[in-house]
């Protein structure tokens, strides 16, 4: 969808009123997203004395004492606000999560009597991400898709235990799977079990770009899961990956060490300069979260605002029309439509007025998506709620 044409806010009265007094818009952008507002003050000051050390965390080398602490912690709040075990990896690379469509095929695939698992990349098919993924994973193996959402329009998620996935799943290399379809707007309620009855279950890898650290994870159900940070967690370009060790031990070891991730894992995320600035933000943003109550609050509050903005949807009799079955709706991406594209527009526009921005859907579906990532102030969906409202009643 194409930016709407400049509206003339005297023309019309506002939909809700106008934006309050930090003179920031309320944005649902899907990424780069909002970030909570004590973590960017704090991150202001950071950039001008990190720590008390006298240097911004710009200017703070990453082999010094300083940094090295700012790492420690970080990777320390990964593990104890994420709930990761211990026998995982944590990691801070970068290139975002398509780096990592590429990396894990190269890392997991067996080839020419290499390391690596033997087999096929399986997937679950669910939107764009996988589909990138599913193309990426192509060029250095066999691919196969053990689920297509595509006939339907990335409407709905197969039920997680149906037994016909791990069945399907059976000697694959690994399964990828995307927990949060950020562009469609479905999100799987629980991982797919992917073990068989006599409990054997491939590598599973998971995209959890747009919904990390917005609910409690089963650990034991996963075996590589990264997030491309500018969703939930920070800065665009930095990524996390929390990878099992087993695993790490187990993969090809004929790639480059900048492409390998057992290389990254040795050298402690430090094989290279990494993203200094973004594991810093994402160690602002996750001690914030811990303060807010960690992972329990957070699904409760993700609960809580998409509640609203779905209620909204379903109380309109059809004038709004929710992408997603309702069993898959996502918490993170409320993806949604207007009776037609010159309402969808005028939607939009009137919202802009307001103080709202970001509500046009994503360019490859059009409509209207609002991104209520864990740092989306409730205050935010509940204008947004009555602007829906408010609209629909006008219309
Ligand atoms: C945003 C997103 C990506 C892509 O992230 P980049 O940082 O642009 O590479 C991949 N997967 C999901 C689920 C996303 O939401």
């Amino acid at each position: 969808m194409t930016a709407p044409p400049p509206s003339d806010p005297g023309a019309r009265p506002p939909l809700v009123g106008p934006r309050t007094g930090t003179g920031r818009v309320a944005s649902f952008a899907a990424g780069p997203a909002v970030l909570p507002e004590p973590v960017l003050r704090r991150l202001a000051e950071d950039l001008w004395d990190l720590d008390g050390s006298g240097a911004g965390i710009l200017e703070t080398p990453h082999r010094g004492a300083i940094f090295d602490h700012v790492l420690a912690e970080t990777v320390d709040l990964v593990r104890r606000v994420g709930g990761v075990p211990d026998d995982f990896e944590v990691l801070f690379l970068q290139g975002g999560a398509t780096m990592q469509f590429v990396l894990v095929p190269m890392n997991l695939l067996a080839a020419g009597g290499q390391a690596g698992n033997a087999g096929d990349a399986a997937f679950l098919h669910t939107g764009r991400w996988t589909a990138l993924a599913r193309r990426e994973a192509a060029r250095h193996g066999r691919v196969r898709t053990i689920f297509d959402g595509e006939p339907g329009d990335f409407r709905r998620l197969p039920a997680a235990d149906d037994p016909a996935l791990a069945a399907s799943a059976a000697g694959a290399a690994y399964v990828h799977w995307c927990s949060n379809n950020t562009v469609v707007g479905t999100q799987w309620p629980v991982a797919p079990v992917l073990a068989t009855a006599d409990g054997a279950r491939p590598t599973v890898v998971c995209d959890m770009s747009s919904d990390a650290f917005s609910r409690p994870v089963a650990w034991d159900a996963v075996d590589l899961a990264f997030a491309g940070a500018q969703k939930n967690l920070g800065p665009a370009g930095t990524v996390l990956v929390v990878v099992r060790r087993a695993l790490l031990e187990h993969m090809r070891d004929d790639r480059a060490p900048m492409l390998s991730y057992r290389a990254h894992a040795e050298a402690g995320s430090r094989l290279n300069t990494p993203p200094t600035f973004g594991i810093h933000v994402i160690r602002r943003v996750l001690a914030w979260l811990e303060d807010e109550g960690g992972l329990d609050a957070a699904a409760r509050r993700a609960e809580a605002r998409a509640s609203l903005l779905y209620d909204a949807i379903d109380a309109s009799d059809g004038f709004w029309r929710g992408h997603a079955e309702p069993a898959a709706r996502s918490r993170m991406n409320v993806v949604f439509r207007g009776p037609d594209e010159d309402r969808e527009r005028a939607f939009v526009d009137r919202c802009a007025d307001a103080g709202l921005v970001g509500l046009h859907g994503h360019r490859s579906v059009g409509g209207l998506r609002a991104s209520i990532y864990n740092a989306c102030p409730m205050a935010h969906v509940e204008r947004l709620a009555e602007a829906m409202r408010r609209f629909r009643r006008e219309a």
